[in-house]
This record gives structure tokens, C-alpha cells and sequence, in this order.
């Protein structure tokens, strides 16, 4: 559709805007020359193209622009690569042919920009490859993933336009490896954004009730904060510091969060905000001694809790934060959090790579490696990798996200920082990959521990290794970062190759006996029966001798019914509920239905999460059982498979016709007390009418603990037996968990 006057006003007024935003770092006239080039090409490139929100596409590329500008502070070639980002995958202009105007250096970031497009096998996720491919220039220009994460953050921003899987497979993305991604570069405020909005969209009434609440309770917290601050403010300011104060909420996302761990009200978060004080440093003394120095002028004031102090001053975090944080006593018997930080520390903090690397090279002091690189190090390690299929790869990737760590030492007093979780055996491959396929044994602190201890921060770590180890699978269960994790999978993967083929021959022969052809439903009986997710994770456990066929025969016999439930689907049920005003007719992203007629498709219900009518759910259509997998909407398992697999997504509705009973586990605790347990089995059983499946109790110390598997038809029934359990005299707490085990 032609450009109107009104849009051509609107693309004016945003490039306007993104010139004034250049000033600071366009010095040159050539430099202004190249940012027109660029735009004026990609104007005429994305002519007469909308995006879904109905505005001209250009508008997106000045967006990502001046993100990349004002947000995360690069410089003129990365304003000109975010310019030209779709020009190469959505239009006909070729790299070589930005490298003749743009030259090599440009090119070569437009390049790592554009998506693959082409041919995919269909057991290779096309996603993950191209996630592969965007990540796999991490190593080489790191401004090339900054501006893919500006790209992102401009499409959250608009996510509205999209329909509903696309909103899914979007946000999954977005939580699985953009905001973590963000995080490790040191970009908090984009991070926190990414969170926010994906949450927007995953739980839009969780999202506008939190929102609502903060902003309830606003004035009481500023008075709060008023009182607080008051003693600090005249303490520095009579000790001759130059500082700001200020008050934060933290995020929706992460009260959300707090809300979810720990099953509470909003009411009941009780450190919604902290305290951040930015100094300026003086140029005798040392920014460390200055944030102790403040620490203590605080302690004057206010009661210190002693296990609640951070020193990322010392030892910043792995993707560069530095600050003093504290928790003191405040007025009212409140613990407050005080976050101590220079200017230098909170551009960092603010600003993330970019920052860290101007302040790098601006102090030629400083020595060689650092944590950063020392990141990327690690990054191009696990990216090292070229057997890796992609969904191994960015789960791997993942790994070198992970954010909090431990710092431990080696038996010489050499520190290494591990993600918080790492055990013995990820300590071994961490120094080396051979001292980790030896690993039999650890010296934690000078006492013998197996290899699977989790390390705690201070601990000295000494591996007792033998030569004729080798790696379990087991092992695969106990390691936590990626070069480990990687280490085990290539030694296994040898084996494991060898055993796919053993099972393959063992399963055809015997399949020949009964005069089969193994067809997809002939595994649609066998992977469940054998508990196997995949026909290679069959294979290679028969190969392996660690299942047998003994009882194939009846398997195959049995008629699949159990175990399958009807939905239906319609296209615009939606679990991510749709925005109002949202154009309709613009569904041309989304899959289409999957059709109800003659042959049913058939649905499992997820085993990682458990959801029963009433939950919001997901669709995820498996390849290997041909079934769709139903999972609660908050499942991680879920956003794992959509970051990956979004193709696979589709929305999905419990059926209202269906009377079916599904198995749900509740989890409660109480005072133990005679009687008590009667009468939970009489309410559920006789008043309730619910079949109760199993009961298990533990007590100990006059507390019990139990769980209760029971059939419901849904989420009223939860909530009704939630309720009138939570009445009975003693019972403390009831809630529903995920997991049925068995
Ligand atoms: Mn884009």
C-alpha cells in the first residue's frame, strides 16, 4: 500500500529524532554521510512495505537505531548496521551489494543480522540454527548481538500486532535466551524490560494486577522512603560526599517471580523496592574505600543484617556489575536494601557492555584479561563445537547465562567462579576436560566428597582422579555448565552411536517377527510404553541393553486409549489473551488450525507440569509421538521447547464437553494432631465426592507433611478442596505441585 502524506510525516519526524540522538556520537561529516546513506537505502528498500501494526516498515529499522544509540550506547557503524538489519532478509538487495556501498565491516554485520533463509532437514530446528548463527558471531563482534537484542526489544515493544502462537513463540524466545543474554552483558535495563513485557503477554491479569498494585501503593512507599533517606541525606552530605539518592520499585517481573517461588500475595513481598546511592568519586581516594566508608556511615545510622552484604566491588559479577549492597534495619522494623555505587559502577550497570569496554580501554592500566573475556572465552568453547546439532548447542549456550555463581579456589589459592549449582565434577572439567573424564572423587575443603557435591562460595577444591575412569550418562545429571556437560555428551556420543544401531537392528528383527513394518504408530505405542521421548532414545536404551522386548507383544496389542484426552481447538482461543482492537483479519502468521474432522489428533497431557482444565494451556505438536503434548502455560519445559521449536506451538483449549477426571497432587502441611488426618480423608472422600488415589504422610517434631494425589474435574475442584482443607483445625498450608510421581 502506498506511503500516505501522514505516514511520510511519521517516518520524517522518527529519523528527526534518531539524527538528534546522533549528535553524540557522530563527530565527522562522513560519519553523517554514512547514517543518511544508510537510512535513505533502507527507506527506499522497505517502500510501500507495513508492518503488522499497519505502520511503514521503515519505522522499525530507526527504532532498533536508536536503541542501539540511546539504550546501549554504540557508535556510528552499528547505527548504520541497525538501519540496513532487514534489508538483506526482506528485500532484494544482497550482502555483497551493502559491502560495495557500506564496505567489508558493515557487511559483515548486516550479515550476521539476516536469518538464514533456505532448505532445512526436518529433524533440524530451523530457530536454533539460526540462533546458532547469530550467536556464533558473539565471538567476533559482540555489537552484532547488541543490536540483535535492540531488534528484539523493539518487537517486544510492538508484540500487540502479532497473533497469538507468534506472541508465544516470541516471548518463549525472549524469556529462554534474550533477557538471560542481556543480563550477561551487562544491559540490566533492557532486561528487565524483556522480562516485563513477556510476562505482559504470558499473564496478562498477573501483569495488570501487580501494575495496579504498585501504583496503589506509591504513596505510602514514598513517605516511607522520605523517612528513610532523611538521616542518610544529612550524614553524607555533612561528611562532604557528593551523592544522589533515590528510591526504586523493583520490577513487575521479578515481584512476580518472588510471588510465584514462594506462594505469596503481593501484600506479603516484602522488599518491593531498594535504595541506590550514586557517588561521585574524588579523585584521592579509591572507589572501594569510598562505598566501605559509606557503608559505614550508614551502619551509624541503621542495624546492618550481617549475612545480607554484597561486595561486587571486589569481585564484580561475571558480566562486570559492580556495587556495595546492603540490607539494614530501617524505621518500623522494615529491612531495606541500600545498593552503593560511583558513577563509573552504575554506567556500567546501566549500559552493560558498551560501558564496560570504554572504561576498559580508557585505563591502559589495566591488566589483560578480564572477566568478560574471560566470559566469551567460555562462549566460544561451548560454540566449539560442530557435531552439536542446534537445539544442543543454544541448551549448551544457555548454560554460559546462567548468572549467579560461587567462587571457589583451587588447591594452589587460584580462584574460579562457577555458576551457583556447579558441583565437584564441573569444577574438574572446568580446569581440564581429561582431570574431568578421570574425575572419581573431590577434596572439598580438605574432607573427601563425591564428585557430584554442589560448591559453596569459598570452597578449596582438589579432584581425586584415576586413570581408568570414564564418564557415566549418569554424570549428565550432575554437572551444571556447559564445557562439562559438553565433555560427557561427545565421549557418550561415540557410544551411543554404536548402541542406535544395535537397537535399530534388535527392534527391526523382532518387528519381522510379527510381521510389522515399524510404522509412526507402532511408536506412538512403544516410546510411552518404554517411558522414551524419542526413537533414538529407544534405540540407543535397547542398544544398550537397558530395556528389552521381553514384553512388546502385549504392548502392541493394547489399545491406546488410556491416557488420551480430547480438546478441540479453534483458531483464536488463545491462553495469551488477546488484545483488544488487535486486527483479525491479520492471521496470516498464525498456523492454521488443527482440524477436528475424521481422524481426532490426540493429546497427552504433559508430565513436567501437570495442568488440568481450568489451567491456561499450550499446544506443542511432538514429532516423535505425533501427538500434541498439552502444557500449563507458565511450564519451563514449555518455553523451553516454543524458544526452540516455536514452529511446533499451537494454541489449544480444553474441551467443555468432556466429564473426564484428571490426577492432580496436592501438597500440605499442618500441627500434628489426632484426628486430623480423618477428617481431611472424610472431607475430600464423603462432603467433596473426590476420589483420592493416594495419601502419603510424614511427621516428625509435631509437624506433618503429606501430599494427596486426587481425581478432579478441574481447577474448581482444587479450589474447593484448598479451601475446605485449609479450614480444617491444624492444616497450616495447602497448595497444588506440578509433578505426579509414581
Ligand atoms: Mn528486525
Amino acid at each position: 500500500m502506498e506511503y500516505t502524506e501522514k505516514d511520510e510525516l511519521l517516518i520524517d519526524n522518527r529519523w528527526q529524532d534518531l539524527l538528534r540522538s546522533c549528535e553524540k556520537i557522530a563527530t565527522e561529516e562522513r560519519d553523517w554521510d554514512v547514517i543518511k546513506k544508510a537510512f535513505f537505502l533502507a527507506k527506499e528498500a522497505h517502500k510501500g512495505v507495513r508492518r503488522r501494526s499497519g505502520e511503514p516498515y521503515i519505522i522499525h529499522p530507526i527504532a532498533v537505531a536508536k536503541i542501539v544509540v540511546d539504550e546501549i550506547g554504540l557508535g556510528v557503524k552499528s547505527v548504520v548496521a541497525a538501519l540496513l538489519h532487514d534489508v538483506v532478509e526482506d528485500t532484494t538487495y544482497t550482502v555483497e551489494e551493502i559491502e560495495s556501498i557500506f564496505g567489508a565491516k558493515i557487511a559483515s554485520m548486516v550479515d550476521g543480522l539476516t536469518k538464514m533463509a533456505g532448505v532445512f532437514n526436518s529433524n533440524v530446528s530451523e530457530q536454533a540454527e539460526n540462533f546458532r548463527k547469530v550467536l556464533l558471531t558473539l565471538s567476533d563482534d559482540v555489537r552484532v548481538i547488541l543490536i540483535k537484542i535492540a531488534d528484539r526489544l523493539h518487537n517486544m515493544r510492538t508484540l500487540g500486532a502479532m497473533p497469538p502462537n507468534k506472541q508465544i513463540k516470541i516471548t518463549s524466545e525472549t524469556i529462554y535466551l534474550f533477557a538471560p543474554l542481556a543480563y550477561r552483558l551487562g544491559l540490566y535495563g533492557i532486561k528487565t524490560e524483556l522480562e516485563d513485557l513477556s510476562l505482559k503477554y504470558r499473564f496478562p491479569q498477573d501483569y495488570a494486577e501487580i501494575e495496579r498494585k504498585i501504583h496503589e501503593t506509591e504513596l505510602k512507599r514514598s513517605q516511607l522512603i522520605e523517612t528513610f533517606n532523611a538521616p542518610i541525606i544529612e550524614k553524607l552530605r555533612s561528611s562532604g560526599i557528593d551523592f544522589e539518592i533515590s528510591g526504586r520499585v523493583k520490577s513487575i517481573y521479578s515481584i512476580w517471580l518472588k510471588m510465584q517461588a514462594k506462594q505469596i500475595p503481593f501484600e506479603e513481598v516484602y522488599d518491593l523496592f531498594a535504595i541506590r546511592i550514586i557517588f561521585k568519586p574524588t579523585a584521592i581516594i579509591p572507589e572501594k574505600s569510598q562505598c566501605w566508608h559509606i557503608y559505614s556511615l550508614i551502619t551509624d545510622i541503621y542495624q546492618p543484617k550481617p549475612d545480607r552484604i554484597r561486595d561486587w566491588v571486589t569481585i564484580p559479577k561475571a558480566n562486570g556489575y559492580e556495587a556495595l549492597h546492603m540490607t539494614v534495619m530501617g524505621p518500623g522494623g522494615m529491612w531495606v536494601e541500600v545498593q552503593i555505587r560511583s558513577e563509573r559502577m552504575e554506567e556500567i550497570a546501566e549500559r552493560g557492555f558498551a560501558a564496560h569496554w570504554k572504561y576498559k580501554h580508557a585505563s591502559l592500566s589495566s591488566s589483560g584479561e578480564d572477566d568478560f573475556d574471560r566470559w566469551l572465552k567460555k562462549v566460544r568453547e561451548a560454540l566449539n563445537s560442530p557435531t552439536e546439532n542446534a537445539v544442543d548447542f543454544l541448551d549448551n549456550f544457555k548454560m554460559t547465562l546462567y548468572t549467579t555463581e560461587v567462587v571457589v579456589f583451587t588447591p594452589r589459592g587460584e580462584s574460579r567462579k562457577l555458576p551457583k549449582g556447579a558441583t565437584a565434577l564441573d569444577f574438574a572439567y572446568d580446569i581440564h576436560t581429561k582431570l574431568g573424564h578421570k574425575a572419581i572423587g573431590a577434596k572439598i575443603n580438605h574432607k573427601i566428597e563425591s564428585i557430584f557435591t554442589p560448591l559453596m562460595n569459598g570452597d578449596q577444591v582438589e579432584i581425586i582422579s584415576s586413570e581408568n575412569n570414564t564418564p557415566k550418562r549418569e554424570w549428565l545429571a550432575h554437572v551444571t555448565t556447559a564445557k562439562a556437560r559438553q565433555a560427557i555428551r561427545n565421549y557418550l556420543k561415540r557410544d551411543t552411536d554404536n548402541n542406535i544401531e544395535k537397537g535399530i537392528e534388535i527392534f527391526d528383527e523382532k518387528m519381522r517377527e510379527f510381521g510389522i513394518t515399524p510404522s509412526a504408530r507402532v511408536f506412538r505405542k512403544v516410546l510411552p510404553a518404554y517411558a522414551c521421548k524419542t526413537k533414538d532414545e529407544f534405540y540407543s536404551k535397547l542398544g544398550a541393553e537397558l530395556i528389552n522386548l521381553d514384553g512388546i507383544e502385549k504392548i502392541l496389542r493394547q489399545n491406546s486409549a488410556n491416557k488420551i484426552l480430547k480438546f478441540w481447538t479453534i483458531q483464536l482461543s488463545n491462553p495469551f489473551k488477546s488484545r483488544a482492537g488487535e486486527n483479525k483479519k491479520r492471521n496470516s502468521g498464525s498456523k492454521p488450525p488443527i482440524s477436528v474432522d475424521s481422524d481426532e489428533p490426540e493429546f497427552t497431557i504433559a508430565e513436567c507440569c501437570n495442568p488440568i482444565p481450568g489451567d491456561s494451556v499450550v499446544g506443542y505438536q511432538n514429532p516423535d509421538t505425533g501427538k500434541i503434548d498439552v502444557h500449563k502455560t507458565s511450564c519451563d519445559e514449555l518455553t523451553r521447547l516454543a524458544a526452540q521449536h516455536g514452529d511446533k506451538i499451537t494454541s489449544v483449549k480444553w474441551s467443555s464437553q468432556k466429564a473426564m477426571s484428571y490426577l492432580t497432587v496436592l501438597e500440605f502441611r499442618g500441627i500434628d494432631r489426632i484426628g486430623v488426618l480423618m477428617e481431611l480423608a472424610q472431607l475430600i472422600t464423603g462432603e467433596l465426592n473426590i476420589n483420592i488415589r493416594e495419601l502419603h504422610i510424614q511427621s516428625h517434631d509435631g509437624i506433618f507433611e503429606g501430599t494427596i494425589s486426587v481425581y478432579v474435574k478441574g481447577m474448581d475442584d482444587v479450589n474447593e478442596i484448598i479451601k475446605k482443607v485449609g479450614q480444617i483445625k491444624g492444616i497450616e498450608k495447602v497448595m497444588r505441585i506440578n509433578n505426579i510421581k509414581d
